[in-house]
This record gives structure tokens, sequence and C-alpha cells, in this order.
């Protein structure tokens, strides 16, 4: 599977944009940045968006994308997510006072996108993908996904926004597969306590967490806020995590 990174931070500037990943074109992680980074072909090509949690940052360009279909497409946008999120972002996002109710759009028997809901532990698949969701430690519920690919069996696991957390890396040890972990670092060490207070990790704490993870694979860090990526760099690279990259915007990887 193709792994496009569209934004990769956690803060939002002229240059870093929030946290979106595109798989094979079709399914996105995370909807903090699609319209700022794809053109409305690309746009109309993504058919499903798995939500972490409600935060913006991930759930910014959900408003506009949706707002772009009008017209474009023959079947709904579906965007799956658990039971809690999904409630959220009805009451607070779709709720006919900051944005339109798009799931009653232009009206209920064709609208312009429906919700599905994820079951943790529960795996699921959107077309050749197959998808588990497992809760992390957040400051709002929030799901990390498993996603596996059954043409190539490569699997990555996105962790979402996470402080220090136990389940996760449970399962990582079980799956028969894992390539890639796509992983939160959001905040310098000093900040410790910030991140702790906010659901994020910092290099040392993320260090310490991925003694749990008992796997040979390629650690990606996302979520870095901007005004603190040269200090993290620098942080990231005193921990000597194995195979340690640094999520790159635009970057394309294949598993
Ligand atoms: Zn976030
Ligand atoms: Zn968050």
């Amino acid at each position: 599977m193709k792994v496009d990174i569209l934004g990769a931070y956690g803060g939002s500037t002229d240059t870093s944009f929030l946290t979106s990943f595109l798989i094979d074109d079709f399914l996105a992680l995370d909807a903090g940045c699609l319209t700022q980074t794809l053109n409305l072909e690309n746009q109309v090509k993504v058919t499903d968006i798995l939500i972490s949690h409600t935060h913006l940052d991930h759930t910014l360009s959900l408003a506009f994308l949706v707002d772009n279909m009008f017209g474009l497409r023959d079947e709904p946008l579906k965007i799956w997510s658990g039971t809690a999120m999904i409630q959220a972002m009805r009451q607070h996002i779709f709720n006919d006072v900051i944005w339109p109710d798009f799931t009653l759009l232009p009206n209920a028997e064709e609208a312009t996108m429906f919700f599905r809901e994820v079951t943790p532990e529960v795996t699921f698949n959107i077309r050749h993908l197959r998808i588990t969701a497992v809760p992390v430690n957040h400051v709002v519920p929030c799901f990390a996904f498993f996603v596996e690919c059954t043409k190539t069996g490569g699997c990555i696991l996105y962790t979402a926004d996470t402080s220090t957390t136990e389940r996760v890396w449970e399962v990582a040890n079980k799956v028969k597969r894992l390539d890639a972990v796509i992983v939160d670092c959001s905040f310098p060490n000093h900040m410790e306590d910030l991140a702790v207070a906010s659901g994020h990790m910092t290099p040392a704490m993320l260090a310490a967490d991925l003694k749990k993870l008992k796997r040979d694979c390629k650690i990606m860090i996302y979520h870095i806020k901007p005004m603190f990526e040269e200090l993290m760099l620098a942080e990231l690279a005193e921990q000597k995590i194995p195979n340690l990259v640094v999520g790159i915007q635009s970057k394309t990887y294949q598993f």
C-alpha cells in the first residue's frame, strides 16, 4: 500500500500542515489538512476517512472536504470512528450551527456523508485494507489504527495522539507483521508536564514507551509542534531510537 504524508504536524503554519495521511489515494487517516494539500480531483478520490479523535487538528478539513463534494460524488463520503467521537462530531461540528449537518444534505436519502461506527479491536475491511482500532491514552476518546494491506501483506500502526499507553503495544506485539509505527511526539523534554496533561509524548517519554514494543519496524514521528521542531529533532537524535524517521510532509512510503 502507498502511504502519502499530507500533514505531519500538531500545529498549523504556512509550511506545517495538520495531521493527515492518505493510503492508496482513497483512505485518509485523519482530516487535518485534506483540502489544503489535495486538489479537487484528488479530494474526490477520497471515499473513506478514519477519524482517530475529534480534536480540530485531526478533523478540521472534514468540514470543507464534504462541502466541496456536492455534485462531484456518486457515493457518500464514509467517516469511520468510535461511537463517542461520532456523537461529538454530530453535536459540536455538524450541528447546523458551526457547520451544516451534511448527513442530511441535500437530503437524508442522498446524503453527502455518513458515519460508520467502529468497535475497538474488531477488525473490518475497507476495500483491500483491513483495519483494527485500539483505544489509546489521550484527553478525549482516541483510537490508534492498524492498517493492513491484503495485497502486499504490509501493515502499519498509526497511534494517533497519545501519551504513555499500554494496550496498543500489546496488540502491536501480536500482529503477524508490522512494518511501521506512526507515533505521537509533540513536545520537548522540558515540557513533559504539559505533554502528560494534554495526552502527548516527549522524545524521552516516547523512547521509554517504545520499550514495550518488541518489533523491529520503522518508527515514524508525527505531531511535532512547529515552534519546537529544531529542539525536538535534537532531543530525538539523543534518544537513539532504532529505525527512527521523522514524518516528512509530501513524502510517500510503500508497505
Ligand atoms: Zn493532534
Ligand atoms: Zn488530540
